[in-house]
């Protein structure tokens, strides 16, 4: 390709909004334009890379035996209701009326649509396993859309979904996928770590998401210095720091030599640091925050767990997704409950494992007039003794506690003197504490750190979710009827193709890897006529003829504008041609990788068979 045909307007003025490197390499080597906030669009270079992306991922999954389909980006809102999602999504799904009045919906990912797909055509248990999946546009109304195409609001995504008659067969194609998602990730040129993820919103469990460590990164990836343990701060887990006993065991050992509690008066003291500085020891020192049990009150929506004997929930109301009075147990929800959660001072409570305990769409703090119609008492005075009115969730950090001060349950007091076992139970014992760094590994006991990450894949089971309320079923071989179970699968290929660049670049612009790069060589004639012309042109054809994809600057511009919009653009390979070079005895071209500061002088008559041979090669590499 001649560079004077194609279309890369390059910048020398970085955009006033692009602060991370890729969101400016990307506009300033004419790869991408902005067309609104959230909104891109690919120019011919940043098209060619997106291409190369999108191969690499449709390789990949047609190998594991992945299945391609176009279903529709628009599509009708009433898969959404059946499904339940078209209330908990909320605005980041944009949705739209046609002109009789019926909802659709524009796909921000597409559980749903398959599912419909699928449910109609399932029959037997021969059809399965069955995996499909779609290399195609989403939309999600992101509140902020930032660092370009990172976090977009039109995207592409590979979306990929196997439906399996069992939790072996899922297993089997979440496995693939996983190894899938590796080759993926390595054929880009990508470091990835994979760490246990939440599922969120999605349901089910088990899931695994693929981060790139970024200082951007809307992840916090928590890490261990000694083993290989990796987990989203929302899910990971730590060695407890006590020595956790199970109640009521321990009202017999370390309570017995607590006294008994007792009242305290706190007044105009709420905030546990307040309470820290107002109550003493014996010794005359101030009590620390462990010393404290923290009791939060929190409202959760959707609740699947059955409260039907939890305190104070009996006459709680249940209703399946649809809104309609429960004719499973399985599949129906509680829409409103409250819960006690009691967590040690010093800790945070997660509120992601917390919903996922519960099994709730959604978990937040208690409004303060709530916070008083359940405890009888103003913010900042909860505590678990005594507390019937409803569920007390214990972190299993409060097991530990033998002599602890807790709110009272009414204005300005404390109780000291509390013991877990003794003086109070829980209703439910949970990890629930927020882990972070300095705490230790769950498997091998090391010191955690934190890294921040962005996330470029997830892949989770998903369980009976969408075809339990879906009603997709197969009869197997005995003529019963059976419901499959689910696993989704996605990765967004614009924010891969961006982390790529964050990867791979340096002061003068990205050094793309030879699977992604636009071309894989520039030939850049430092004047573009006469022996250098013809030499440039028969390099270009033998390395065509050999499968290279070469972009030849036939630009009437300076030689030191062509270096630098070269490099800008980081194409692996250059090849400068001069008439010095030229005219020596065996004609020579200089030879540069992109990556490297050397170049050398290589024969032009070899040269192709050369450069043709070495990025066979890298290719290779990458995708071995
Ligand atoms: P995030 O937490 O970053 O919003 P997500 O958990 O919502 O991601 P998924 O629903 O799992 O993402 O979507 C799968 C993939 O789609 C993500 O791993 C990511 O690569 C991509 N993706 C999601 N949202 C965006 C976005 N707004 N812009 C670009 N890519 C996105
Ligand atoms: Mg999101």
């Amino acid at each position: 390709m001649n560079y004077s045909s194609t279309f890369i307007p390059t910048l020398r003025e970085v955009p006033a909004d692009a602060v991370i490197a890729s969101h400016r390499l990307m506009f300033r080597a004419g790869m991408l334009r902005k067309l609104a906030n959230g909104l891109f669009a690919y120019l011919p270079l940043g098209f060619r890379s997106f291409r190369k992306v999108e191969r690499i991922i449709r390789e990949e999954m047609d190998a594991i035996g992945a299945l391609e389909i176009k279903p529709t980006v628009v599509v009708p809102g009433e898969i959404w209701k059946e499904s339940g999602r078209w209330d908990a999504m909320g605005d980041e799904m944009l949705r739209a009326k046609n002109r009789l009045g019926g909802d659709f919906v524009i796909s921000p990912t597409a559980e749903e649509a398959f599912t419909a797909i699928v449910r109609d055509e399932l029959s037997s248990y021969r059809q399965l396993p069955l995996t499909l999946y779609q290399i195609n546009t989403k939309y999600r109304d992101e509140i902020r859309p930032r660092y370009g195409v990172m976090r977009g609001r039109e995207f592409v995504m590979k979306d990929a979904y196997s439906w399996n008659r069992d939790e072996e067969s899922l297993d089997k194609v979440y496995r693939a996928m996983g190894g899938a998602y590796r080759r993926i990730f390595k054929r880009c040129g990508l470091t990835v770590i994979s760490v246990k993820a939440d599922s969120g919103a999605m349901g089910g469990s088990g899931s695994e998401e693929f981060m790139v460590e970024s200082e951007i990164g809307d992840n916090t990836l928590i890490l261990c210095k000694c083993c290989d343990y990796a987990a989203n701060v929302e899910k990971a887990g730590c060695k407890p720091d006590f020595s956790p006993r199970p109640s009521p065991g321990f009202a017999g050992s370390a309570a017995a030599e607590t006294p008994p509690y007792e009242k305290i008066d706190t007044p105009e003291v709420k905030t546990i640091e307040e309470l820290c500085a107002f109550i003493k020891n014996s010794d005359g020192s101030s009590a620390g925050t462990r010393e404290f049990i923290k009791t939060l009150i929190y409202r959760a929506l959707n609740v699947e767990i059955d409260l039907s004997a939890a305190p104070g929930c009996a006459k709680l109301e249940r209703k399946n997704p649809a809104g309609e009075a429960p004719q499973s147990k399985g599949a129906a929800v509680y829409p409103e409950a409250f819960f006690a959660v009691a967590i040690r001072g010093d800790l945070d409570v997660n509120e992601v494992k917390l919903a996922a305990a519960l099994k709730a769409g959604e978990v937040g703090l208690a409004s303060d007039s709530d916070v008083v119609r359940l405890t009888g008492a103003p913010v900042g005075f909860a505590g678990p003794v005594g507390l019937v009115s409803l569920p007390v969730i214990l972190d299993h950090s409060v097991t530990g506690m033998s002599d602890a001060i807790t709110g009272a349950l009414a204005k300005d007091l404390h109780y000291r003197h509390v013991a877990y076992g003794r003086d109070f139970e829980g209703w439910m014992i949970e990890d629930l504490r927020t882990v972070k760094a300095g705490d230790r590994c769950p498997l091998c006991g090391g010191e955690l750190y934190e890294k921040k990450g962005n996330e470029l894949g997830h892949i989770f089971k998903l369980g009976y979710k969408y075809t339990r309320s879906m009603n997709v079923s197969y009869l197997d071989e005995n003529g019963k009827t059976c419901i499959p179970t689910m696993g989704s699968y996605g990765i967004g290929l614009d924010r891969t193709l961006a982390s790529v660049i964050e990867e791979h670049h340096d002061d003068s612009g990205i050094v793309w890897p030879v699977s992604l790069a636009p071309y894989h060589v520039i030939i850049i004639p430092v004047k573009y006529d006469g022996a250098a012309k013809a030499a440039s042109d028969k390099l270009t054809a033998e390395l065509e003829r050999a499968g290279i994809e070469v972009l030849l600057d036939d630009r009437g511009e300076r030689p030191g504008v062509k270096f630098n919009d070269a490099d800008l653009l980081g194409i692996p390979w250059r090849v400068v041609i001069g008439d010095k070079g030229l005219s020596q005895s065996s004609p020579q071209v200089e030879l540069k990788r992109r990556s490297e500061k050397e170049n050398r002088m290589i024969a032009l008559d070899k040269a192709a068979a050369e450069l043709a041979g070495k990025i066979k090669e890298e290719l290779a590499e990458l995708d071995g």
